[in-house]
């Protein structure tokens, strides 16, 4: 049986079928660096729970949207970025997004400008 979670690439590495480099897990979230660091600290924050991305999220995953937020926000403490640090949804592929797994980007490490490209 195939489902949305089947050829998921995050909810593979959530399963343990594709390795990664764990960060950080807790009963809601995982994460995990980035496999294309685009920064001294690139990390993926993602939900255990697959949905695919921001604009399908509902009113039911805003705790977990939260999670992933705080989650970012306690690695960048742990890791002494708090200078300045970024946390990214790229939503759609117009923006990037390239995995449907909803994931928070945390950034930092470096300088990041403003805007975004
Ligand atoms: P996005 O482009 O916002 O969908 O982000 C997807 C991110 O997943 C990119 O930054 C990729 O570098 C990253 N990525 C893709 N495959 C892997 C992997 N196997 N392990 C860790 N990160 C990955
Ligand atoms: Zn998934």
């Amino acid at each position: 049986m195939t489902d949305a979670t089947s050829d998921c690439l995050f909810c593979r590495i959530l399963r343990g079928e594709i390795p990664a480099k764990k960060v950080y897990e807790d009963e809601y979230v995982f994460a995990f660096e980035d496999i294309n660091p685009q920064a001294p600290t690139h990390v993926l924050v993602v939900p255990k729970k697959h949905f695919a991305g921001l604009k399908e999220a509902g009113a039911g995953d805003a705790e977990l949207i939260g999670r992933c937020q705080l989650a970012a926000a306690q690695i960048a403490r742990d890791r002494n970025i708090e200078q300045g640090y970024r946390t990214v949804l790229n939503v759609g592929p117009g923006a990037g997004q390239s995995v449907f797994h909803l994931h928070v980007h945390l950034l930092g490490g470096r300088h990041l400008s403003w805007p975004p490209g």
